[in-house]
């Protein structure tokens, strides 16, 4: 019988995954909704707030964050203090500076409604120190303010009655209005859910949030990217398939087998790590992950590893899936190049927890681990069963510059005095990573223009259709970004 891939989606470990928190309530529920206040194209904050509120119906919260995986850690921590059922959340990115002056904006918090009333919800261990709602009329009242985990009634219960919320900075205020919100039909003609079917809210909330805070599938984010469209990493493309793509298609094979779930890439800055995680997993049709290990960080006891138990069961849930943990090293150094970091670094010791949870569990989640400098990494890390796999993602010899020149000018015309074998013996003597080659077509293909005065028809606007295809890139281009690249790198 021939053996087909296949995309298995239900794995069972002891993680909660999506689907089931979705349907372990007997409502009418559908998935939880999730969605982004983030565009450029409202870059407004008041904009994006009043569209937060219209957004906000009795079964939503508003979550107001500068950092989205720490609020989301917070938003779970604190779900028993929410007294609505929650099954949709908005997330709202507040970037730094955004809020004028407004240092102190460093708690993330959460705004639901019920019964035509604003709670805010602090999602922080401290209080929201400026944070205060305007009340005109009422004195402003210290007690108000909301300390971590609780949430109280602001102005006895009306939030946002004067329709301003105003961040205060030593005394100064710096507000920025939104006005009351309109309640949108669109948004409260949705139902998700018979409220008084929740028996047991604090439960049922605990679900749905954590659901909730599974941020979106980044699939596109890999925009189709395949082993294709890597140069001069063959070796490393057929470890990967020997140890990742084939055992997520044909599971079959593979049932009785441990598999290596934790793989370190290391090697030189820029040779293409990032590029083989997505690539892995459209080749495995497996869901994936990015983060930086840097985002993990926070300075607030245990959020840091919650943030790495969070991911880890993200990617359990997802499962089969790729997790692309980048700088690795940032959260899984030893200390002192001794092999005891493990001992006092809690972030290392939740790497290890987590690793041997993932081992146990039978979900094909695959966490790829990438660092520049793996000398940094705690040896217990690195040992079989964590991240055993070690594969080096080395700089380009000059076969693999002509494989990445090549990949990198498919869609452009190259003129016949051109050699690709020239070219890449002198990208070999200036030491160009895969990097250096992409930058070095960019500009090439901006000294062609040039060379075709295609600038100056653009600037006269004369630019006509069949100039177009005179684009073709010459040697002399190429030499000219070549010079210019490696004049950068000394
Ligand atoms: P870092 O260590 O700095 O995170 P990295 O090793 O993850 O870097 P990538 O982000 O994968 O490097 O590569 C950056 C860009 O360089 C890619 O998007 C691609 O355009 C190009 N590139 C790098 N290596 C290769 C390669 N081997 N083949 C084709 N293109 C490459």
């Amino acid at each position: 019988m021939k053996l087909l891939p296949i995309n298995c989606n239900s794995y069972s470990c002891k993680y909660t995954t999506t689907s089931q928190t979705a349907t372990g309530q007997n409502n009418k529920i559908s998935k939880p909704v999730f969605k982004s206040l983030w565009s450029p194209k409202t870059p407004d904050l008041s904009e994006r707030f009043q569209y937060g509120l219209q957004a906000l119906d009795e079964q939503s919260v508003l979550v107001v964050t500068s950092n989205e995986a720490s609020s989301n850690m917070m938003l779970e921590t604190y779900a028993d203090n929410i007294d609505i059922p929650v099954m949709k959340k908005y997330t709202l990115h507040v970037k730094k500076g955004e809020l004028k002056d407004c240092d102190e904006l460093n708690s993330n918090f959460a705004i639901y409604k019920k019964n035509n009333k604003y709670y805010i919800l602090s999602l922080s261990e401290h209080p929201l120190k400026n944070l205060r709602v305007d009340m005109s009329k009422e004195a402003y009242n210290k007690d108000n303010l909301l300390s971590g985990g609780k949430i109280k009634e602001l102005n006895n219960g009306v939030i946002i009655h004067t329709g301003e919320m105003i961040w205060e900075t030593s005394g100064e205020k710096h507000k920025f209005v939104f006005t009351p919100p309109k309640i949108s039909e669109t948004h409260s003609a949705e139902k998700y859910l018979e409220v008084s079917n929740v028996k047991n809210l604090k439960e049922f909330n605990k679900r749905t949030i954590n659901a909730l805070n599974t941020p979106e599938p980044k699939t596109n984010y890999t925009k189709g990217i395949t082993f294709e469209d890597i140069g001069g990493l063959d070796d490393v493309i057929e470890t990967l398939k020997k140890y990742v793509v084939r055992p997520i298609n044909y599971p079959e094979v593979y049932k009785n087998i441990r598999l290596n779930k934790g793989i370190l890439l290391w090697g030189p800055p820029r040779c293409g790590k990032t590029l083989l995680g997505k690539a892995l997993a459209n080749e495995a049709n497996a869901k994936y992950r990015e983060y930086n290990a840097n985002e993990f960080k926070s300075s607030t006891v245990g959020t840091s590893e919650n943030n790495i138990r969070q991911v880890f069961k993200q990617a359990a849930a997802d499962a089969p899936s790729i997790t692309f943990i980048d700088e690795f090293d940032s959260i899984a150094k030893t200390r002192d190049g001794s092999s005891n970091a493990r001992f006092d670094d809690p972030m290392v010791n939740q790497l290890l927890g987590c690793m041997s949870d993932l081992e146990k569990c039978a979900a094909p989640a695959f966490i790829i681990a990438a660092t520049n400098m793996k000398k940094l990494i705690d040896p217990a890390l690195l040992a079989s069963g964590r991240f055993g796999l070690h594969i080096e993602v080395h700089m380009p010899d000059l076969e693999g510059l002509k494989q990445i020149f090549n990949i990198h000018t498919k869609k452009q015309h190259i003129m016949n005095d051109v050699s690709v074998k020239e070219l890449s013996q002198t990208m070999l003597e200036n030491k160009f990573n895969g990097s250096d080659v992409a930058e070095m077509v960019t500009d090439a293909f901006f000294n062609g223009l040039e060379r075709l005065e295609l600038n100056k028809k653009m600037d006269n606007k004369t630019l006509v259709f069949s100039d177009l295809e005179k684009i073709a890139l010459s040697k002399s281009d190429f030499l000219k970004a070549i010079q210019r690249i490696v004049k950068q790198k000394i």
